[in-house]
């Protein structure tokens, strides 16, 4: 059995759901089908949990919202004539509204309706039963999700019927509806596969897999064909968005292949993503390379700090206190870097420096902004000796400046800082010298 979950562009409209209807009957494996709520049609158009975020924004506010309303209702009506439905979504809709007008949603209550409605449509569309999120995916009080009574929910409630589940969304033991975060739909479908053993769970996008660079930076990069867990997650870590960084976790738990396919061209390979190398189809060590930037990195400068039992622990402390995530920690003998997303100090820049200074009796502390991290994510880098000469030689020749250098102790990656304003060239001058060339 295959748990397929579709994402907002591949249910933008009635020729999306079309595109899907034809996907799900080409493969009677297919039979759980998990949807996000509507996308944008095109690059102007509003996605359905945006506008009922706003629309939740402005009820709070008391700032009218009714040509909001309008609008969602306007893109679920619009489907459900085209496809001449018969799930009574006028009805649906003037519940969540009487509702809405008179406060008693919660953010979570309305915007999790955007997947809700979608997934009644596409029931209704395929003749499957459609089971409500609230009803199989259960958070603990902890806000965590609760594995043991979602498994025992799913199976009693999907059995092996032909469902629709929306993702994004559960509910705690008393029926509260939570969210996941911002495309957590990816997650409600790798919960749903583990819980249920699917063989594969089938991620439905709008490109034909991961792609070896950005787009938007590379005209028409290819797609990965295979990639182990660990590549992906350092991939989606620095960058690469396909899929929710977390949804990886349950099916790689469950030894659960993820394949990645595109709705509008289903016949493309996609990406496999599996335990171990057996996915690893290209020729190429490396696999791909991703980056973000805007990170911030504060050097401490201290004498004898290489000989000061517990500094590197104390120091990191601190930026724990502060809730800031550490990325790197370059070390020198008497001064050490530390890498963190700029966005993450925003709120504490000025306190985090007092205190560094204070509590680790630092001679000087150095702040340098403006830096972009690239990964290069690669099998065997070791065992290969042209490699790092070729990643240097490709920068060098383009002019750029390596701010910092890191790589995983597995030799999985490579972490290269660069300034900003090079992260571009940077990103093109390494997909032509390591990866132009074997595809
Ligand atoms: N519709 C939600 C969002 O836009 C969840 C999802 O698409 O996965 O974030």
């Amino acid at each position: 059995m295959l748990v397929c979950k579709f994402g907002g562009s591949s249910l933008s409209s009635e020729d999306q759901f079309k595109k899907v209807k034809k996907i799900v009957e080409s493969n009677g494996d297919r039979r759980i089908i998990v949807v996000s709520a509507l996308g944008k049609r095109e690059a102007t158009d509003n996605k359905l949990t945006d506008l009922l975020y706003v629309i939740h924004t402005h009820a709070k506010h008391g700032i009218s919202y009714e040509s909001l309303w309008q609008e969602v209702a306007t893109r679920f009506m619009t489907v459900k004539t085209e496809l001449r439905l018969t799930f009574d979504i006028e009805a649906a809709l003037s519940r969540i509204k009487a509702d809405l007008d008179q406060h008693l949603l919660s953010v979570d209550d309305l915007v999790s309706r955007g997947e809700y409605l979608t997934a009644h449509l596409m029931s209704d569309y395929l003749g499957f039963n459609c089971v409500d999120a609230k009803d199989v995916i259960i958070f603990n009080a902890s806000g965590d999700v609760d594995f043991k009574t979602t498994q025992a929910k799913l199976k009693a409630k999907v059995g092996t019927a032909q469902v629709v589940i929306p993702g994004f969304y559960g509910a705690y033991p008393n029926g509260k509806i939570k969210l996941f975060g911002r495309g957590g739909s990816d997650i409600s479908g790798a919960i749903v596969a583990a819980s249920l053993k699917a063989t594969k769970y089938e991620n439905f996008t709008d490109v034909s897999g991961v792609l070896v660079a950005d787009p938007r930076i590379i005209t028409d990069p290819p797609a990965i064909s295979g990639l182990t867990y660990e590549e992906l997650s350092e991939l989606t870590y620095m960058g690469a968005n396909v899929l929710h960084e977390e949804s990886a976790h349950p099916v790689r738990d469950a030894g659960i292949p993820i394949h990645i396919k595109n709705t509008n061209d289903p016949d493309a390979p996609g990406t496999l993503i599996c335990n171990g190398t057996e996915s690893a189809a290209t020729e190429s060590k490396v696999v791909g390379i991703s980056g973000k930037k805007d990170f911030l990195s504060f050097t401490l400068y201290k004498d004898h700090m290489s000989t000061e039992l517990g500094f590197l622990e104390k120091a990191l402390e601190i930026f724990s206190r502060y809730h800031v995530n550490v990325e790197h920690v370059p070390t020198g003998i008497d001064h050490v870097g530390v890498v963190v997303e700029k966005a993450s100090v925003a709120h504490c820049l000025e306190d985090l420096v007092d205190v560094l200074k204070r509590e680790l009796i630092a001679d000087e502390i150095e702040i340098k902004d403006g830096i972009a991290l690239m990964t290069i994510v690669g099998r065997q880098i070791i065992d290969d000796a042209t490699f790092l000469s070729r990643v240097f030689a490709a920068l060098g020749t383009a002019r750029i400046n390596i701010s910092f250098i890191a790589q995983s102790p597995k030799l999985l990656n490579m972490i290269i800082g660069v300034k900003n304003e090079d992260y571009i060239t940077a990103t093109q001058a390494l997909y032509k010298e390591l990866i132009r060339c074997v595809y």
